[in-house]
């Protein structure tokens, strides 16, 4: 789960890491009364308008914009919300602002020289160690720095027994050039951001930048954080931070009935039980040089209702043209799920406007061919996995 910048600073903050402060706001008249109150509470004259969308690269897409009085707040804020935001990350149509963050602008002109750090922790899957990683060249594309001075990043990978030691702290602070209080601030950032990562089970937490101001405090003006889906349970104070209107609507629905569902950009449709065969029948469907439209594992139980349902889900995405379902009978008979679909079909009419390709192996494979090859619906059946990729191919190329 993904977590706009705001939520992200919110967990930030309840670990004891300095943030920009600000006050998250959904229209320009809230966006006002927060920057109103982010005076009493810092002082600051100027203000930063954010939107809040799930991509990074804001700031070049118009998205984060400085107001110096309370009508530019209300003027810029009025001109982003409701916006489709367009930023390297977002898809090429961009994203809609719902939401802007209200912050103290941490640049003000007497912070001569802030400078600006990145600072990520996340997983190493190839050490299985969570890691920090940092670097000088904060405010721009990590990537970008990756790529043209790679020298310029540094990793500090962390014992998870262990957890992350005060001389690892004081090795990033030493890195990245501070001396004095900033070295100081730096070190109780470091150690309280890790303990934000552990403790709220994150697989990610990107600050690009962290701030050093003039007077020698470290602060996170940006988040991107990721949490991990498979804790949530663990969290159940965390639930009302998922924005469903960030995450694709199939995805959830599918979601929500117990299926894995996965938007792709082909046109083959896939039904399939178990992950592993689902992995396997999309490679088939490349081999017969079609492109899978969707990955669906609809689980153990394919009975008429859950075929219908996952049917409905795969025809919603119009770059379907044909759909290939791939069962292994284990548990679940293949005459059974012969006449799921058969039942499905029927219930479903003319709303099945593409044809079907259908692989049923395992117990009763055979009774499951004969069932749909005399239900004279039009579905093809298959038994197997060559004879169903030639099919596919078939009927892709009628
Ligand atoms: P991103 O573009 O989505 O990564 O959004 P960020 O939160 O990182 O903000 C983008 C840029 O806005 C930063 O790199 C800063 O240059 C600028 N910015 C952020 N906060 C302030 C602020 O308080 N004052 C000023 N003047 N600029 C800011
Ligand atoms: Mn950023």
């Amino acid at each position: 789960m993904n977590l706009h910048e705001y939520q992200g600073k919110s967990i930030l903050q309840s670990y004891g890491v300095a943030i920009q402060n600000g006050i998250v706001a959904e229209n320009s008249k809230d966006a006002v009364k927060a920057a109103k109150k982010l005076t009493e509470l810092t002082k600051t004259k100027w203000y930063v308008v954010k939107a809040q969308i799930h991509a990074g690269g804001r700031g070049k897409g118009g998205g984060v914009k400085l107001a110096k009085s309370l009508d530019e707040v209300k003027n810029i804020s009025e001109s982003i919300i409701g916006m489709k935001l367009i930023t390297p990350q977002t898809p090429p149509e961009g994203k809609k602002v719902n939401k802007v963050l209200i912050t103290e602008d941490v640049y003000y002109p007497g912070n001569s020289k802030p400078k600006e750090f990145y600072i990520s922790i996340l997983l190493n899957r190839s050490s299985g160690k969570n890691m920090v990683m940092y670097s000088t060249e904060g405010g721009m594309d990590i990537e970008k720095v990756a790529e043209e001075t790679p020298h310029l990043i540094f990793y500090e990978e962390i014992d998870s027994a262990l957890g992350l030691l005060p001389f690892q702290a004081r090795k990033v602070a030493f890195n990245l050039g501070l001396k004095g209080n900033s070295f100081k601030s730096m070190t109780k950032f470091i150690t309280n951001l890790y303990k934000a990562y552990v403790g709220s089970d994150a697989s990610l937490f990107e600050i690009n930048p962290v701030l050093k101001t003039s007077d020698d405090r470290i602060i996170a003006v940006d988040s991107k954080v990721s949490l991990d889906d498979n804790s949530l349970f663990r969290h159940p104070d965390y639930k009302v931070l998922r924005d469903l209107e960030e995450e694709n609507p199939t995805e959830v629905e599918a979601g929500e009935a117990g299926l894995n569902y996965v938007d792709l950009d082909g046109n083959v449709g896939c039904m399939v039980n178990g992950a592993g065969l689902a992995m396997a029948t999309m490679d088939l469907i490349k081999q017969s040089r079609g492109s899978p439209a969707n990955f669906l594992d609809v689980g153990g139980t394919a009975d008429a209702e859950r075929v219908e349902f996952a049917f409905r889900l795969i025809l919603k995405d119009p770059k379907v043209q044909a759909i290939l379902v791939n069962i292994f009978g284990g548990i679940v008979r293949c005459d059974r799920v012969a006449q799921g679909i058969i039942d499905a079909y029927k219930n479903m009419g003319d709303a099945i406007n593409v044809p079907i390709i259908v692989r049923l192996q395992g117990t009763n494979a055979k009774q499951a061919k004969l069932l749909i090859q005399e239900s004279n619906l039009d579905v093809i059946a298959a038994t197997a996995f060559e004879e169903a990729a030639i099919k596919v191919q078939e009927v892709l190329l009628e």
